[in-house]
Formats: C-alpha cells, structure tokens, sequence
C-alpha cells in the first residue's frame, strides 16, 4: 500500500508512505505508485503511529458490550431501570440477560424480588459498579441450579443470600457454573481499530494461562487484530510469547482497607523480577500509592516497573514516585466522567491531588494513559480531549494546573508499550507499519480532540479499521 499526502508533523511538507508486509520501507515525499498498488490518499491529514491503550480490560468490556447499562450516566432512576430490564427482557429468547454498572444511588439495595417484577421470565443478573456484587432474578438462580431451601456449599448459601438473589465477592464461582466461556473479541478489537488504537495492555489481574490462550485463540481466527501485552497474575510465563501477544507486568491490587503484608509484597515484586517480568502496583488513594512506592523502593526497582490509576498525590508523593524511577499509568478522562461526583464528594486538598498528570510530566515522570475499559470510555481522543481541558461533563473544571501540552498528550497513547508515557514510537523507514490516518491537518488536531475521527487504522501493515 502506498499512502500519500501524510502529513507526519506539524508545519512540515506531506510525504507519502510505502508499506510492504509489515513494515514502512520508503518515506518519502512525491513516491509513485506501483502497478497494482493500492493506493490511500491522506490528503494532508495528520498520520500518527498506531495508539496504545496502556491499560484496559478486554474481556470485561467485550460482556459489557453484550450487557444492559444499570447504572449511571445511562441509567439514574428505579423508574429508568425497571423500564430498560423490562424491555429487554420481554425480547424474544430464553437466554440469559446480563447488566452491569448498578449503583445504589439509582434504586437503593434492589434483590431477586424487585428483579422479578421487572423480568419475570428470562434469567437475569445485574453487576454492581464495583465488580464486587452479583444480583439475580429468580429465572436466574434457578438456570444456576440454586433452590430455596437446599443446603449446599455455594456462596449464596455461606453467604445467606438465596432469598435476596444477592451474591458478594463471587465472581469466579459465577463463571464457573456459566461453564466459563470467555467472549469472544471482534467487537471491541473493531471499535479500538476505529480510535486508531493498535495495541492495547490487558491490566486485569486474574489473567493466567486460559486469558493468554484465549487472546492468542482470537488473535488467530482473526478476531483480535490488536497487538496485546497481557499484565495479570504470578501464572504469566514470559516464555508464552508469540508474535502480536506478549507476557507484561505483574498485577498486584492493593486495597487501602485491606492491604497485604508488607514483606509479603516486596517478596511478590522481587519474585516478579527474578522471572524477567516488572510489577504494575494499582493504586488509588495516596496510602495505597506511598504503600506501593516503599514496596518497591524496598524490593528494587527495575525497567518497566508502573504504577496505575495514581489517583490521589500529593507534590510529596510525586517527587517520591519521580525518585523511585517508576511509571505512571493514568485515566484522564475520569476528570471528564466521574468529575461532578469528585467535585461533591471530595474536600479541595483531595480534589487539587486528583489524577495530576502535568505534576508528574513536570517532574519528570513518564505518563502514560489507558481507558480502564469498560470501566473508562474506550476512546483515547476523550481522553487526550480530558487530559488538555481538564473539564467535567458538567463543563466544570478540575485541575487546571494539570492540563497537558500537545507533546504529553500524544505520548499518552503514542509511547511503546513496554514504556508508557516514554518517547512516541516514530513512522521510518523499517518501522513496524502500525499507524492511523487523521480526518483533519495536525494544525486541526489540538483545536477539538474529542472530535477526531480516524480514516484509517493500520496494524503490522493490515487494515484494521477504514472509514
Ligand atoms: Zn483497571
């Protein structure tokens, strides 16, 4: 394929990209085209490398896609609730019915009897927002095989909620009498192609040996066409590489309420090293942040070594994280998302701390971004649109001081994979060919981010994605 008319920088000449198999092998300006060759005039929009989404989760957003929105901004009343499951449960078909994002706000702590009412018929099961609380309908628990009365070692037993249809903390005993089946991908490796995105880094940290096959599975039946760095748990072996899928980071989850033993965790982070791999410490609040630094400051830090979400600093907290040598993986687009609800919530020390992005670039700190979807909204042009504006849904600004220069926006999406928030890769000659076209000039782009639309996505030379 030949492109012309790219333009790869601001303020300079357009140029025209040949690519062959997977790679750029000429760049110049004014290049004929070939017999034969097809041909794709970028008439002088910006052309970029391929993004990478540093952190989102690729199983959780493909059953988010198949699932009914229960929660906020979608859904914010009992009355819009019952409206949404009613209908959809009245569709024809007899499987199950799927929700996700409940939050209490919209219709307090609803059980299997309020779900009946809505649903009657069809098995349902609604998600709450913190991925900890499963609830059911009655055609739900029984397709699980769950009856009043019966004694048995499952979790709504343990955890007396059969009558409520309320299950805590039992997301893998729900998977597991589901039979397990993992969704498949081509719809959300279509939607990241339409963002430009060429590769991504699973962050969940469950992922073991069934994720890993599972990702190499699609990616082969060319259903996942992303390039994918799975993080996930202490099971990941870095042998498994193969071309488009590699082994990541360690996941270590730190909770403020309930945090591990210290020694515990530099004993994880050292493991980790020792087995070629860097740790990814999600943390939130600062106590998480400060545990997770002085863990690794104790274990050693090595190359790679992240921290994601970084949610709340302080300018004490940043210097720690800039001398420990550490990464920082970041959602800017929550400011836009979830802004209103930090404004109300949180006191100014806490909001002036939120998701600080320019601290960190100031600092020296290298800043990268992921969507955390279906968590965080999958498109990263929002989220650069979030990062420069640093407004809520509701137009308020949030951390003025934090917004970012047009270098640090595209290295949020543009750096490698294995170095978030580090230098963009760059479109040469011998460069792998993962780019996207632009529907607008590089002077364009920094005017409306969140408007940006891509043309055309390519990925190691295929097409992924053609407006
Ligand atoms: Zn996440």
């Amino acid at each position: 394929m030949l492109i012309i008319n790219a333009g790869l920088h601001a303020g300079h000449h357009c140029v025209a990209l040949r690519i062959e198999g997977e790679h750029i092998v000429e760049l110049a300006p004014g290049l004929r085209p070939r017999a034969g060759e097809e041909v794709f005039d970028a008439a002088t929009a910006a052309v970029l490398p391929g993004l990478h989404d540093h952190h989102i989760h690729l199983l959780a957003y493909a059953a988010a896609l198949e699932s009914v929105a229960c929660g906020p901004p979608q859904v914010s009343d009992a009355a819009a609730l019952f409206k949404v499951l009613a209908e959809q449960g009245a569709r024809a078909g007899n499987g199950w019915m799927r929700g996700v994002g409940y939050h209490e706000s919209v219709a307090g702590d609803i059980d299997r009897v309020w779900l009946d009412r809505a649903v009657p018929e069809r098995p349902l099961r609604i998600q709450h927002r913190s991925g900890q609380l499963w609830i059911f309908n009655s055609a739900g628990l029984q397709r699980l095989g769950i009856r009043d009365g019966v004694a048995g070692d499952d979790p709504f037993e343990r955890h007396a909620g059969v009558a409520s249809g309320r299950l805590y903390a039992g997301d893998a005993w729900v998977r597991e009498r589901l039979g397990g089946r993992m969704p498949a991908l081509d719809e959300v490796s279509r939607r990241l192609a339409s963002f430009g995105i060429t590769g991504v880094t699973d962050a969940s940290p469950d992922n073991a040996l069934g994720e890993f096959l599972h990702f190499a599975d699609e990616a082969a039946r060319g259903a996942l066409r992303q390039d994918v760095l799975v993080m996930g748990s202490a099971a990941l072996d870095p042998a498994w590489c193969q071309p488009g899928l590699a082994v990541g980071a360690t996941k270590i989850h730190l909770r403020e309420s309930d945090l591990p033993d210290f020694d515990a965790t530099c004993a994880r982070i050292v493991h980790s090293h020792q087995s070629g791999r860097p740790v990814a410490v999600h943390c939130v609040t600062l106590t998480e942040l400060m545990f997770a630094v002085t863990a690794l400051q104790a274990a050693g830090v090595r190359a790679g070594d992240r921290l994601e979400h970084a949610a709340l600093t302080t300018p004490e907290a940043v210097a720690l994280v800039r001398d420990a040598g550490l990464a920082v993986v970041t959602q800017p687009h929550f400011v836009f998302e979830r802004g209103e609800a930090y404004l109300s919530a949180l006191t100014a020390d806490e909001i002036a701390g939120l998701y600080r992005a320019r601290s960190f670039v100031s600092a020296g700190v290298a800043v990268g971004a992921g969507s955390d979807a279906p968590y965080g909204d999958a498109n990263p042009w929002r989220s650069m649109a979030a990062a420069q504006q640093r407004r809520t849904r509701g137009g308020r600004m949030l951390g003025a001081d934090e917004r970012l220069d047009a270098a640090a926006l595209l290295r949020l999406y543009g750096s490698s994979a294995q170095h978030p928030g580090g230098e963009c890769r760059c479109l040469q000659v011998g460069a792998k060919a993962d780019l996207c076209v632009l529907d607008r000039a590089w002077g364009a782009v920094f005017e409306d981010l969140a408007a940006v639309r891509v043309r055309l996505t390519l990925g190691r030379g295929r097409v992924l994605h053609a407006a």
